[in-house]
């Protein structure tokens, strides 16, 4: 057991630090913006070929399509994600991304059951139109007249 002397030396000291924690909920603090909280699925990105579903160590994300159209939702299980961020690494359609949401805490489990609804892609650009060359595009230039 320590002394009261050293007890007292202690305290004094930690009088003037800053605390080591806030508080929180009402004081949030900022998370990096590569923190691994909620994956976020970005549908019009998606092209279905379920790698993601492939990798994940937890069986956590399904991909499916959605009618005849070739788009999709993806269904997270957050209860058993465990925000490794793999599913992002895999996908290299730029359909899944990290978040720095990590207030994920539900009253019922199904509630951690996170569906995100298929996205129509965007209509793909219009082509360039084709210009026909002129008529004497390739013919030698003219030779300088004398
Ligand atoms: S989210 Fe990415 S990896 Fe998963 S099915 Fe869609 S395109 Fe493939
Ligand atoms: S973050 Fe990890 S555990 Fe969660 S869905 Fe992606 S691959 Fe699976």
């Amino acid at each position: 057991m320590k002394k009261p002397g050293k007890m007292l030396a202690e305290l004094l000291r930690h009088v003037t630090k800053r605390p080591a924690t806030t508080q929180y909920p009402f004081k949030k603090i900022d998370v990096p913006a590569t923190y691994r909280g909620r994956i976020v699925f970005i549908s019009e990105n998606c092209i279905g070929c379920k790698l993601c579903m492939r990798d994940c160590p937890a069986s956590a994300i399904t991909i499916n399509k959605v009618g005849e159209e070739k788009i999709f939702e993806a269904v997270f299980d957050l209860d058993k994600c465990i925000y490794c961020a793999q599913c992002v690494l895999s996908c290299n359609k730029k359909a899944l991304m990290t978040s720095t949401d990590f207030e994920l805490a539900q009253i019922t489990r199904k509630n951690l059951r996170m569906v995100y609804d298929a996205k129509p892609k965007p209509p793909a650009p219009p082509k360039e139109p084709v210009v026909a060359p002129p008529a004497d595009a390739g013919a030698a230039p003219a030779s300088p007249q004398a």
